[in-house]
């Protein structure tokens, strides 16, 4: 890389931060992404940049469907280590059924920390070395809440911890909000989902 080329100037460009899903067969699976870009409105089109390195990014070349789930300020950083920036095979991320709901195109989508959702069909592929863009047509979208968008400064600042910041508390296992106190009593209530301290586990 040219010395004149400092690669933390595109964070300027706040771009958002995203949950990719896709599904091959029976299985689901899905990754944060940190591109997705309206291209046209007539057709409603997008693209997303995605590493080659993702299953998600093999199930969407076999199967030209996606969604796109936009995160929010108020998603917890579990959230992003739990999808994680590259998706294997090995982990089913969806275990928690009840956090996830279905579009028409039968994929997830994220029903919390989640402000929209984006079904997409893809109508061309460039392929970019260690990324393929896909370039996509809109088939179903909905706002999901009116919380804002989570740009990648934002994630940086004030979600991804600071190192030997160790937090205390207990994460729910549905949705991934945070309580963030000594204890939990039993008859706590998740203010994101509604499910109980049994949905809980401590960090
Ligand atoms: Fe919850």
């Amino acid at each position: 890389m040219s010395k004149n080329i400092d690669p933390t100037a595109v964070f300027k460009l706040s771009y958002g931060l995203f949950v990719l899903t896709a599904k091959d067969g029976d299985k689901d699976n899905g990754c944060i992404i940190n591109t997705c870009t309206q291209l046209t409105s007539e057709p409603l089109t997008v693209s997303v940049c995605v590493n080659k390195s993702n299953l998600t990014h093999d199930m969407i070349v076999k199967t030209g469907v996606f969604n796109v789930s936009v995160l929010t300020q108020e998603t917890p950083f579990e959230t992003f280590t739990f999808f994680g920036f590259q998706s294997g095979r090995d982990t089913d991320k969806f275990a928690f059924d009840a956090a996830y709901g279905r579009s028409e195109n039968g994929l997830y989508y994220l029903k919390y920390f989640s402000n929209a959702f984006l079904s997409a069909k893809v109508i061309n592929t460039v392929d970019c070395g260690t990324h393929t863009l896909f370039i996509a047509e809109i088939t179903e979208s909905a706002v999901l809440s009116d919380e804002p968008s989570v740009t990648y400064e934002y994630y940086h600042k004030n979600i991804k911890p600071k190192p030997a910041a160790k937090k205390k508390g207990y994460v729910c296992r549905i949705c991934g909000y945070i309580h963030e106190e000594e204890t939990l009593p039993d008859d706590f209530i998740c203010p994101i989902c509604g499910h109980g301290a049994s949905d809980f586990e401590a960090l």
